[in-house]
C-alpha cells in the first residue's frame, strides 16, 4: 500500500510517498481503507524528533482517521466490510487497573495512533474493532477526520477535568488550534463566558464566530493583564493551556480564586514558572489532561453527529501533499484542522 512516510526525523522535506506492507489484521482488529485523515500538533513533534528509542522507520503519522471497513478479524462481530467509520485514536491495553476502571487515557501502556505506532497517513490502517465508531450517512469523510483527537481532548479537559459550569469564565489559549476551536464550542454549550487568545484580525473574527465572547490579540495586549482588567481583577475560573513556557506564568496570574488551570500540551516549551505563594493563597488547581476515555469519546462524538458541535476545517490537501500540510501547520497559518483526502 501507499503511505506518506519519513525515514528519519527532521524537517518537512523528509516526508515522501512510499510503498509499505499492508498491515496484518489481528483477531480483534478491523482493516480500514482510509478516506481522510487530519493533522495535529503531535505530528510535528513526531516528525521533528528526536526519535523515541526503538523507533522503527519508515514511519507514518496522523492520529485522526475516517474511512470504510474493508476486512474484519475472526473475532469481530460488531461491524462489517463497507461500514463507514471514524477511529478513536486513544489506544489502551484494556487490562491494567486504570483500563479496568474505565480510565483508558490513564492506561500504563497508553498510546496515541501515529505517535509511537504508525498512523493514518496510508491507504490502510489496522485498528482494534473497539476503537471504531459508525459514521452517520450525512457526514463526509473529510469533515469526520477533523473530529476525533481534538474533540476528545477538549471534552475531557473542560467537562471531566475543569468541571466547567454555566456562568463561569474560561480563557482559551491558542484559539486557532484544533483543540481550542473545539473547546470554544464546548465551553459555549456549557454556558460559560469565553475569553479566547489568538493573533490577527482574521483569526479573531473566526474565534468570535465559533462563540468566543472576548478575543484578545496576543500581539496587541498582555492577555493576563487584559483578562484581569475585563473581570475587575477577579480573573477567570478556568484557563485551558497548550502553549507552555511563554504563557504559563500569565495563565496562573489571570486565574480567579479556586481557579483551575488545565494543560493538554506545550507547543512552545516544557518548563513553566509557578509562583507557589500565589498557588496556595488562591487555592489554584493545576490539572493535566490527555485525550480521553471511551465514554467521553461517545459523549462528544454524539454531540458532533447531532451538529451541536462542528468540526472546523482549515484546508484539505490531497494525500500526496502531506509535506505542504506539515509546513502550513508548522507556520501556524491555520485556523482549525488541516485534513488530507486519501485515495479519491
Ligand atoms: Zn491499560
Amino acid at each position: 500500500m501507499k503511505a506518506m512516510v519519513f525515514d528519519a526525523c527532521g524537517g518537512p522535506e523528509k516526508i515522501h510517498l512510499a510503498e509499505v506492507p499492508k498491515p496484518d489484521v489481528g483477531r480483534e482488529d478491523v482493516l480500514i481503507q482510509v478516506k481522510a485523515c487530519s493533522l495535529n500538533h503531535m505530528d510535528l513533534f513526531v516528525r521533528q524528533g528526536p526519535a523515541e528509542p526503538g523507533a522503527k522507520f519508515p514511519f507514518w503519522g496522523l492520529a485522526d482517521v475516517a474511512g470504510v471497513v474493508s476486512e474484519v478479524g475472526a473475532g469481530v462481530d460488531t461491524c462489517r466490510p463497507g461500514d463507514r467509520v471514524i477511529v478513536n485514536p486513544a489506544l489502551s491495553c484494556g487490562a491494567c487497573e486504570f483500563c479496568r476502571s474505565g480510565e483508558d487515557s490513564l492506561c500504563v501502556d497508553f498510546k496515541i495512533l501515529g505517535d509511537e505506532i504508525p498512523g493514518g497517513a496510508a491507504e490502510y490502517l489496522a485498528i482494534p474493532a473497539r476503537n471504531i465508531t459508525p459514521l452517520p450517512d450525512d457526514f463526509g469523510f473529510e469533515e469526520a477526520a477533523a473530529i476525533p483527537l481534538v474533540f476528545l481532548t477538549a471534552w475531557r479537559a473542560l467537562t471531566t477535568q475543569a468541571q466547567l459550569k454555566p456562568g463561569e469564565d474560561v480563557l482559551i489559549l491558542g484559539a486557532s488550534g484544533g483543540v481550542a476551536s473545539a473547546a470554544i464550542q464546548i465551553a459555549k454549550l456549557a454556558g460559560a463566558r469565553i475569553f479566547a487568545v489568538t493573533s490577527g484580525t482574521e483569526k479573531a473574527a473566526r474565534a468570535q464566530e465559533l462563540g468566543a465572547d472576548v478575543v484578545l490579540d496576543r500581539n496587541e495586549v498582555d492577555f493576563a493583564r487584559e483578562t484581569l482588567r475585563l473581570t475587575a481583577d477577579r480573573g477567570v475560573d478556568v484557563v485551558l493551556e497548550n502553549v507552555g513556557t511563554p504563557t504559563w506564568k500569565q495563565s496562573l496570574q489571570c486565574l480567579a480564586r479556586a481557579g483551575r488551570l488545565v494543560t493538554y500540551g506545550r507547543t512552545a516549551g516544557l518548563i513553566g514558572e509557578t509562583n507557589i505563594r500565589e498557588l496556595f493563597i488562591k487555592q489554584t488547581r493545576i490539572i493535566g489532561t490527555t485525550m480521553g476515555n471511551r465514554r467521553e469519546f461517545a459523549e462528544v462524538t454524539r454531540l458532533v453527529f447531532q451538529r451541536r458541535l462542528r468540526p472546523v476545517i482549515d484546508k484539505v490537501y490531497p494525500f500526496e501533499q502531506l509535506r505542504a500540510a506539515h509546513e502550513r501547520l508548522e507556520a501556524g497559518a491555520q485556523f482549525g484542522k488541516i485534513v488530507l483526502s486519501v485515495g479519491s
